[in-house]
């Protein structure tokens, strides 16, 4: 009996192990993979600054109101709350690459929710009393386009909720992933 304690505990600690490091090492690779082209050894974004002007100029006025004036759009209203498909999710102002598909999920907000962003660095992060209460804003780093916000009630594996405007967005799915990286470089 004791032999069989000893042998069946790290079996069953070995095969839950396994799962979820699993899952995750796929998306680090990936995230890897691909901030290795987005930054071609660069150690920073070259950020993209234009005057509200050329911005306004160039977005819809949708997407000005909330990527350059910090709006929402309502709940169930996006293009993006409720797509399954795989692929990679782009900064719609500046095209940088933000979150992929494999980090989306169904939080039930109404608004495209994922766990982690493709690379910690594509993010910027300021603090939001605008509804009279502290929020996390979350900004595209390269071009300060708004976003969204981050919230601490997410899933595994990161804990954290990106509820992001669809609007902010833009897909590339997936059998244009390669096309899209050749574009970047
Ligand atoms: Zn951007």
């Amino acid at each position: 009996m004791r032999f069989l304690i000893v042998f069946i505990i790290p079996f069953v600690v070995a095969c839950n192990a396994q799962q979820m490091p699993n899952k995750t090492s796929e998306v680090k690779t990936a995230q890897e993979a691909l901030s290795k082209v987005l930054f071609q050894g660069k150690t920073e974004l070259e950020f993209v600054e234009k005057s509200e002007d050329v911005w306004q100029s160039e977005l819809s006025e949708m997407a000005f109101y909330v990527i350059r004036e910090k709006g929402t759009e309502r709940a169930f209203t996006g293009q993006y709350w409720d797509n399954k498909e795989a692929g990679l999710y782009t900064c719609a102002a500046c095209g940088l690459a933000l979150f992929d598909s494999k980090t989306k999920y169904k939080s039930g907000t109404g608004w495209p929710s994922y766990y982690e962003p493709l690379h910690e660095s594509y993010i910027r992060e300021d603090t939001d009393y605008h509804l009279g209460y502290a929020r996390t804003e979350v900004m595209c780093n390269r071009c300060g386009g708004h976003l969204g916000h981050v919230f601490p009630d997410g899933p595994d594996p990161t804990g954290l909720r990106y509820c992001i405007n669809s609007v902010s967005l833009d897909f590339i799915p997936e059998e244009k992933r390669e096309a899209y990286l050749k574009e970047y470089k």
